[in-house]
């Protein structure tokens, strides 16, 4: 890097929310977890991408999912979300840019998800192209209160690092 040059970096963030109901799968960064529990969606509710795919575009101010992928659109009624995280990765490679790191948290009061953070981690890292040490999945409970303490929602925030699309 010439001196004085910016650092080819970007960094955003990302949420998402979906109310529960029983009986709906819950599927977390791609993996299935055993519940009693799911998110109601129009995808397949999958927080954990949701909410890193808008980090990704907010990173390349190349807008959100929510226009990339309306509700009201029939065609993306089911749609398994790693496809939207391949059109992500499609978005903002054509702006230059690839992710560098992530950080997740996933707000669920049950089941725990601690046991498949390794398993969550490494479809996430499969999925973006990057070393599994490059993905950081935290959990949290809501402490029995408030929409996730209640089993009401689940929730999940993202932040992302984008580094040029360019860099090994
Ligand atoms: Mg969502």
């Amino acid at each position: 890097m010439e001196s004085g040059e910016l650092p080819a970096t970007r960094v955003g963030i990302g949420t998402d929310r979906h109310r529960l109901a029983t009986g709906l799968p819950l599927l977390l960064g791609g993996v299935e977890i055993a519940s009693s529990h799911g998110p109601v969606a129009h995808s397949d509710g999958d927080v954990i991408l949701h909410a890193l795919s808008d980090a990704m575009l907010g990173a390349a101010a190349a807008g959100d999912i929510g226009t990339l992928f309306p509700d009201t659109d029939p065609r993306w009624k089911g749609l398994a979300s790693r496809h939207i995280i391949v059109e992500v990765l499609e978005t903002i490679a054509k702006l230059g840019w690839k992710p560098g790191n992530i950080d997740v948290i996933v707000h669920l009061e049950q089941p725990k998800i601690s046991e498949h953070r390794d398993a969550i981690r490494s479809s996430l890292a499969e999925m973006l192209g990057m070393s599994i040490d490059r993905v950081g999945v935290k959990a949290k409970t809501g402490e029995g209160i408030g929409p996730v303490g209640e089993s009401l929602a689940i929730e999940a925030m993202a932040v992302v690092q984008l580094v040029s699309a360019e860099e090994r």
